[in-house]
């Protein structure tokens, strides 16, 4: 299957605006492998949700299924349902381009194509996502998605210098601005800062930020201090003994950090795991 099977047109201004996503007992297998176990949760709009929990208990497996990548991995089987403003992303009369369309993603390591220019790279997730531009229409839309990651004033000057020339937290606004670039009502972020400095990590958490309100975000973290400086509300996902990834407590951020109600959330966001 080609990802640009049917092309359309760039949606307007403010067609992307933040939407709620849901999971409703989502579980998820590798072959026989579990690997979550009804996962049921509600990702509001105008609210950063941090997914926190130690390495191997499924945040990046749930992170591809809310962007339908699960599907891409030929042992992968899902139960349960995904809904963006109710409505299925997994609905098997809809392409995979439909959800991505509308649901963003940044990886942990900033991919920018190195030796393709700033401008280009911005405009690259269009194409990847089968959607058409008129010519009038680009600068505009460039300056648009530079601006929302914060790194237009940073750039202006430069936009035709490949995106490898950037320092790791540019390029991981590049990359920022390149998911923004089909008007996405939901981005996810998987480990956005790990791999940054700590001024680059500042400067990635203000884009954030100022972001929540254009559009929903979830993002994973290991950074108990980022999850509290970013996010309104916290899932904490756990695999104990083998068993398959699943949410221990979600709630408000201040909350969970608090006043956890679950002894095993106490230890882990103190530090005691
Ligand atoms: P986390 O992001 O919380 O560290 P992951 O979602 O990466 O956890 O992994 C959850 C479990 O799924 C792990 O046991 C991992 O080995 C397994 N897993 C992840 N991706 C694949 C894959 N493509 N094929 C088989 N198993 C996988
Ligand atoms: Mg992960």
């Amino acid at each position: 299957m080609s990802l640009t099977d049917t092309t359309v047109e760039l949606p307007p201004v403010g067609a992307g605006r933040p939407a709620t996503l849901e999971t409703r007992d989502v579980s998820a297998w590798f072959g026989d492998h579990k690997v979550l176990e009804r996962v049921s949760l509600t990702m509001p709009p105008h609210r950063v949700t941090a997914l926190i929990g130690p390495s191997g208990c499924g945040k990046s497996t749930y992170l591809r299924i809310l962007n339908r990548m699960h599907e891409l991995v030929s042992s992968a089987a899902l139960a349960g349902e995904v809904l963006l403003d109710g409505e299925d992303i997994y609905d098997r009369g809809r392409r995979i381009t439909h959800a991505r369309r509308q649901i963003g993603m940044v990886f942990q390591k900033p991919n920018p194509f190195p030796a393709m220019s700033i401008y280009d790279n911005v405009l690259s997730g269009l194409k990847l996502n089968g959607i058409r531009a008129a010519r009038a229409d680009k600068d505009a839309l460039v300056e648009e998605c530079l601006t929302k990651a914060g790194l237009w004033k940073e750039v202006r000057d430069r936009l035709r210098q490949p995106g490898g020339a950037l320092s790791g937290g540019q390029q991981q606004r590049l990359c920022i601005a390149r998911s923004l670039a089909v008007r996405p009502r939901v981005l996810l972020m998987d480990e956005p800062c790990s791999a940054l400095d700590p001024t680059s990590t500042r400067r990635v958490e203000q884009t954030i930020g100022e972001l929540m309100h254009e559009v929903t975000i979830v993002i994973v973290t290991h950074n108990m201090q980022q999850a509290q400086r970013v996010s309104q509300q916290c899932a904490f996902f756990l695999a104990e003994h083998g068993t398959p990834g699943a949410v221990v407590e979600h709630g408000p951020t201040e909350a969970m950090f608090d006043s956890p109600q679950d002894e095993r959330t106490s230890d882990y966001v103190h530090g005691r795991f």
